[in-house]
């Protein structure tokens, strides 16, 4: 029997991309779950906004940079 080396398997494969589940609220003054729309299109990537899925009051926004093969197509 020979024992095949496999390389060590990460759990969190599928958090490629720093998901935020709760941010905090001023409306509601309480961390509230929300949801994430495109805001706008940004020459070097993406605006992505965050809003309470309570009250829909916007929490915050981030910025997601285009990925790299998608680039090649944009001179
Ligand atoms: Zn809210």
């Amino acid at each position: 029997m020979v024992t095949a080396m496999r390389p060590p398997q990460k759990p969190g494969k599928q958090f490629d991309q720093l998901r935020a589940t709760a941010l905090f609220c001023p409306t509601c003054r309480q961390a509230t779950p929300v949801r994430q729309r495109l805001l706008l299109f940004l020459p070097d990537g993406e605006l992505h906004e965050y809003l309470c899925q309570y009250c829909g009051t916007s929490v915050g926004t981030r910025k997601v940079r285009e990925q790299a093969d998608f680039r090649l197509l944009v001179h």
